[in-house]
């Protein structure tokens, strides 16, 4: 019993290392998963005695079954696939669930039970608590808020997560994403034609922009290096501090990834919605997951997509004290799962939604969905930065990716095990500038590490030194070993 709620619960924190721990989230599926043992134990307890131990049983095993659903499903899977007969992929979960109902039935006791649950309700607390204490990401000592002069542009960085580069998308994707880039050009950006990211993945990528320096060296990762990818991925490293040090109110729009998530140092922050998060991943735990994405969109992307439909909104409202804003917004987006249709209607969750590591006949269809929800977050860009600029002529701006689609990547392989071309796809990526009055510190080829120095020095008229422009590989889980590639990419 202990077993049924920690080890799914410990699962779930430990799914989103290295990135940020919610304890806020990690409390609220606690409870519920708490609320549902103790609901459970005291309707059941009334009755005859025999009654008693067969629903404590029933209790135990439902328990087991419903939060380890995806161990069950995942052993169905397998025994499915060394017999080559389909619907054994179903019964066993079944099967497994009813032999523990059987078993369970047999051994339920009311006071054990009681004791195990409570035993582990309190460990489960006490551990997220600690572990929790220690992920807040504390203010920096170098903000200390001044008043920024009156001129200071707003600043609007904005990274959408795995765009691909517009001359791959033409070359692999036969997609030509002129017509977007001319719409940013025509109000003035500058399209880094030649942009690479500095990581392959998102957590190394988007934490060295904002903490304005590389956060991981080739070899094998340290503790040091999470540590500070954690900072800096809560804004409290690098580029946030540096425009909160000079005077400006700092914003930051949060995702449902782990990692893109604010820390204390910010002073407004958007929040991911939790209670749609938490749903969503108990639901994926439990056998009701096939109804919850029936029901629900998927956060992943539903939470980016409402995000991007009101940034406008967000970074046109007035800030406190009449200061200048910096505004930090992640984007889970063009980002596979692809939901979104071009004119970003809803389509409904298949395999062709996410990536995949082989190149049958599904890629195709995978890309093809790549490109219609592109379409639409170049819409919901355009909008964003219409409403933006109006309000604030001089605004700075930098759209970048941080990293490119990835569709024939399978991220569990190692890098000496994949094609040439997937790692080209997933380091090429978009990125557009648009720094008025700064335009002759841009180039074709910029890393999101410089692109960051730079808007930093046009709006606060700083002289960050432009770093070695970068390509590095990491692992997907952030535990194994960095490798530079920038000599392979030509770079
Ligand atoms: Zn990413």
């Amino acid at each position: 019993m202990a077993c049924a709620i920690l080890i799914p619960t410990l699962w779930w924190t430990s799914a989103d290392w290295p990135f940020a721990f919610r304890p806020d989230l990690a409390a609220l599926m606690t409870a519920t998963v708490g609320a549902y043992a103790l609901g459970t134990l005291a309707v059941f307890s009334r009755g005859f005695r025999h009654r008693i131990r067969w629903s404590l049983g029933l209790t135990s095993a439902v328990l087991l079954v419903t939060f380890q659903w995806p161990a069950f499903t995942r052993a169905g899977e397998a025994f499915s696939d060394e017999l080559g007969i389909a619907i054994v992929a179903d019964l066993v979960p079944v099967a497994l669930g009813v032999g523990l109902l059987w078993i369970a039935a047999r051994l339920g006791d009311e006071l054990p039970f009681a004791l195990i649950a409570g035993v582990a309700l309190s460990i489960v607390v006490a551990v997220l608590g600690a572990i929790s204490f220690s992920l807040v990401a504390p203010a920096s000592d170098s903000n200390t808020p001044r008043v920024a002069p009156d001129a200071a542009p707003d600043v609007l960085f904005v990274v959408v997560d795995a765009y691909a580069r517009a001359d791959w998308l033409d070359q692999e994707f036969g997609f030509d994403n002129r017509e977007f880039l001319v719409q940013l050009e025509s109000r003035g950006f500058a399209i880094a034609s030649a942009a690479t990211p500095n990581y392959g993945y998102t957590y190394a990528s988007v934490s060295t922009m904002l903490n304005l320096d590389y956060v991981f060296e080739p070899g094998v990762v340290s503790d040091a290096e999470r540590t500070q990818m954690r900072a800096a991925l809560t804004g409290a490293t690098g580029l946030l501090p540096l425009f909160a040090a000079a005077g400006y109110e700092t914003a930051y729009i949060e995702n449902a990834w782990g990692g893109s998530q604010c820390g204390s140092a910010i002073d407004w922050c958007i929040r991911d919605g939790i209670g749609e998060r938490a749903l969503w991943n108990l639901g994926q735990m439990t056998i009701l997951a096939p109804v919850i994405k029936a029901l629900r969109p998927d956060p992943f992307n539903a939470l980016s997509v409402s995000r991007l439909e009101g940034l406008g909104d967000a970074v046109t409202s007035p800030a406190a004290g009449g200061r200048p804003r910096f505004t930090f917004a992640h984007f889970l987006l063009p980002h596979t799962p692809t939901l979104l249709n071009a004119d970003c209607t809803r389509r409904d969750r298949s395999d062709i939604t996410r990536w995949g590591g082989e190149r049958g006949p599904l890629l195709a269809a995978r890309r093809d969905g790549y490109v219609q929800q592109t379409i639409c977050v170049n819409r919901l860009l355009v909008e964003a930065l219409d409403t933006f600029l109006a309000e604030h002529p001089d605004g700075i701006v930098l759209i970048t990716g941080d990293h490119g689609p990835g569709s024939t990547l399978d991220p569990n392989l190692p890098l000496e095990n994949l094609a040439a071309d997937t790692i080209e796809e997933r380091m090429k990526t978009l990125s557009a500038y648009r720094m008025p009055g700064c335009e002759g510190s841009f180039r074709q080829d910029l890393t999101p590490v410089n692109g960051a120095r730079l808007i930093a020095n046009c709006a606060l008229a700083s002289d960050l030194d432009s770093l070695p422009d970068l390509n590095y590989w990491a692992d997907l889980d952030g535990e194994g070993v960095v490798t530079d590639l920038t000599a392979r990419l030509g770079g």
